[in-house]
């Protein structure tokens, strides 16, 4: 999996609907990239943050400005 994968999934990966192969593709991807755990960190902040520590899901506006400024940032480092 690579960085644009780990992004598209990254919503799923912190509401548990991954299945556990992609799962464990995605965290092996985190092992050896900074940037994804750094942006997973900040996601599931943000999702602590909206939802209190509850299993919620996130506002869809706040998903989609959440994937908009994660491309970005892909964008940035020219991947
Ligand atoms: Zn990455």
């Amino acid at each position: 999996m690579n960085c644009k994968g780990v992004i598209l999934e990254i919503s799923n990966y912190i509401d548990g609907e991954l299945d556990l192969p992609v799962k464990e593709e995605l965290e092996r991807h985190l092992e050896d990239c900074e940037d994804c755990k750094m942006v997973v960190d900040q996601t599931r902040l943000t999702v602590e943050i909206f939802c209190d520590s509850k299993p919620v899901e996130l506002p869809a506006d706040v998903k989609s400005r959440l994937h908009e400024a994660l491309h970005r940032k892909l964008q940035e480092k020219g991947n």
